[in-house]
């Protein structure tokens, strides 16, 4: 029979290694958790009370289209993490969103969902793909970046680090890169808005999960809208969190 220092000593360890799993995950998978390296996940709680806009996985022809028009029409700049393979395909789009006013962020070359587990080699090759593929466009290079799903790892935030790129997460989302409807993305946005506010929505495509995009089209005028009553401003992400919009020097240097 197991005596009761064996079974502390079993309990103790079980306990650390939960534990353990736990803190790794956070890390991992919270978009606020900053254990594996700096990141910002919402701008500040001072007043006036503002809030930023950013859209993720585009450019797509159609839907990204219509956001812009949306944007321009209700005067609000937003932010865009853009795919690069998305930018190859729909060069026109980038630079219209960078005519209108808009950022641009770096939202990796893929998309790939299993980036979370690559190395540094393969982040530092996805990020410069990206970066080269924007400068060529819009002559600017992004000077910050958002994972897809939010999957960070010690290798991506080492990476970052050492191109001089800001990591940029979100505090509320959507959750309208998978099927939903106009009412829930309200639901989700609108109730607990505050004051710094990054809100997370999607123009373009995840390459890995088809939706239809229309409830992300269709719930940007009453939001904004709805945002305005609440007496928010809407500015631009790197006003918000006080952030260079571009880089000053090509990243390699
Ligand atoms: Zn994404």
């Amino acid at each position: 029979m197991m005596d009761s220092g064996h079974a502390i000593l079993i309990f103790a360890s079980i306990a650390i290694a939960v534990a353990l799993i736990t803190m790794i995950a956070r890390a991992t998978f919270d978009p606020r958790s900053r254990i594996w390296g700096r990141l910002i996940s919402r701008g500040p709680s001072d007043a006036p009370p503002r809030v930023a806009l950013t859209f993720d996985d585009g450019p797509s022809s159609g839907p990204t289209d219509a956001i812009l028009d949306i944007l321009r029409d209700e005067n609000v700049p937003a932010a865009f993490f853009v795919i690069g393979r998305n930018v190859a395909r729909a060069p026109h789009l980038l630079k219209r969103m960078h005519d209108e006013g808009h950022l641009i962020g770096n939202h990796t070359y893929d998309h790939a969902h299993w980036g979370g587990f690559a190395g540094a080699e393969y982040w530092d090759q996805q990020l410069r793909k990206t970066d080269d593929v924007i400068e060529q466009q819009i002559g600017v290079r992004c000077a910050m970046f958002r994972p897809p799903l939010g999957i960070k790892t010690f290798w991506l935030t080492g990476v970052l680090k050492h191109r001089g790129q800001t990591m940029v997460t979100w505090s509320a989302k959507a959750r309208d890169g998978v099927t939903t409807t106009v009412d829930e993305i309200l639901k989700r946005l609108l109730p607990n808005a505050s004051a710094g506010d990054i809100m997370l929505l999607h123009d373009g495509f995840d390459p890995h999960s088809p939706r239809d995009p229309q409830p992300s089209i269709d719930c940007l005028r009453p939001l904004i809208r709805s945002l305005r009553e609440k007496g928010f401003q809407i500015v631009r992400l790197d006003e918000l969190i006080g952030v260079e919009p571009y880089a000053k020097v090509p990243a390699e240097v």
